[in-house]
């Protein structure tokens, strides 16, 4: 089935507000043209929790105070609020949505931010009661228009793409503007580039024509390089203006070793990163220099939510759309070369972990850092710790899936794209 979503009615220009008005965002408008593009009309499916609930416009306005919802006048409207958020889940369950574009701020329909019910226009942490009803859900994905606007590519926001193993090829199909020398990028280690390396060229263009910035090749922290120097190309990717970044790599596959049995994940598959755990020992933000060697404003930085909801949606429609199984796991980042013994393929399954490799954890620290959205997706090509594996085993099974991955990931970029 295509991508379902489901969007706050006035985000979309309808006059729904309290006051007769609406909010439309662009961003929400021209995505829903995407949607309804590639999957008819019923990809959109606009509500507004609060007309569902009963009042009609005009209406009082109103905000969450604690768990009631008041007007200004003080009325409690909680009753109404709570029947068009459950109205609003019940369809969203009916018609399949697996995403929801709420609107920010709003008692019904803001999350994370919500108005602090004062009516004076402050902010606090929280969700409104529709918005609580969906994460509470747990299966729709919930953003807002400000995640939408945040996240859609543009010249002066391109989408940065890092291609690992086996991808390389996928740079070829951009249609390049400009072209950057790795030489050229503050803190990349300028050794490790090859005397012939077309793939340490960072190129600029366009994919699926959606404006992308893609770096064809990057250095690993078991080659001797330090987390600055494996995230330089964030930093950069950072400093270019881009806000979305989807890491790529080779991984192999963990539970499927370990449990013996059938499992999501296989080699041979494409698998979305859900998930990672941070086994190198290293960490891109525990620097002698401080923070302001990573361009970062703390090293606090909190990494639930590291891996966008919201990219991941647009990659599982993109694998639908392709005909493609995509797995879901949790990516066990080691520091590598080697491959794993028994003994700690079976530890990272305990742990939870789908897939693992050497690579990415340390650029989505620092991609999380610098409040970029990240998408990470994984080619797996081969299985944690057997003994016959090797690099060019590695490198071959990459190749095969290459062309399933690559789908995606075009896929993906032409729904963030708007095409
Ligand atoms: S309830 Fe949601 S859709 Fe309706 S007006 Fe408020 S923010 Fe918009």
């Amino acid at each position: 089935m295509s991508l379902r979503v489901l969007i706050s009615e006035c985000l979309l220009g309808a006059p729904v507000r309290y006051d007769g008005g609406a909010k439309p965002s662009l961003a929400v408008k021209r995505l829903a043209d995407c949607l309804r593009r590639r999957g008819g009309e019923g990809a959109v499916v606009p509500v507004c929790p609060e007309v569902l609930g009963g009042p009609a416009c005009p209406r009082p306005p109103a905000e969450r105070r604690g768990s009631r919802v008041v007007t200004a006048e003080g009325v409690d409207v909680t009753r109404a609020y709570a029947d068009g958020a459950r109205r609003s889940l019940d369809i969203a369950r009916a018609c399949g949505a697996s995403l929801a574009i709420l609107k920010s701020k709003s008692p019904s329909c803001g999350f994370d931010r919500i108005y602090d019910g004062t009516f004076s226009g402050q902010l606090r942490a929280g969700s409104g009661v529709t918005a609580a009803l969906f994460e509470q859900e747990g299966h729709i994905v919930v953003a807002d228009e400000k995640l939408v606007e945040y996240c859609e590519p543009s010249m002066e926001h391109p989408i940065a793409l890092v291609l690992g193993s086996g991808l390389a090829p996928l740079a070829d199909e951009v249609r390049v503007v400009r072209r950057i020398k790795y030489e050229d990028i503050d803190g990349f280690p300028t050794e490790a580039i090859p005397v012939e390396g077309h793939r340490y060229e960072v190129i600029i263009g366009t994919l699926e024509g959606v404006p992308v910035v893609v770096y064809p090749g990057r250095v690993h922290l078991y080659q001797g390089y330090s987390p600055l120097q494996v995230t330089s190309l964030v930093r950069h990717a950072h400093r270019l203006g881009c806000r979305d970044i989807i890491l790529t790599c080779a991984s192999g596959a963990v539970s499927a070793v370990a449990s013996g049995a059938v499992s999501a994940v296989a080699s041979g598959m494409v698998g979305l990163i859900t998930d990672h755990i941070n086994l190198t020992g290293q960490n891109p933000l525990a620097t002698p220099q401080g923070v302001a060697a990573a361009e970062a404003d703390t090293p606090f930085i909190p990494m639930a939510g590291a891996y966008s909801g919201y990219l991941a949606e647009f990659a599982r429609a993109a694998a639908r759309d392709a005909g493609l199984h995509l797995a879901e796991g949790v990516y066990a980042g080691l520091l590598g070369p080697t491959y794993e013994t028994a003994a700690e393929v079976r530890m990272l399954n305990t742990l939870g972990a789908d897939y693992v490799g050497c690579s990415t954890v340390c650029e989505a620290i620092m991609a999380k850092a610098l409040d970029m959205e990240v998408l990470g997706v994984t080619l797996v090509t081969n299985k944690a710790g057997m003994i016959d594996n090797s690099h060019e085993d590695a490198l071959k099974a990459a190749e095969k899936a290459a062309a399933a991955t690559q789908s995606v990931l075009k896929g993906t970029i032409s729904y963030l794209g708007g095409h």
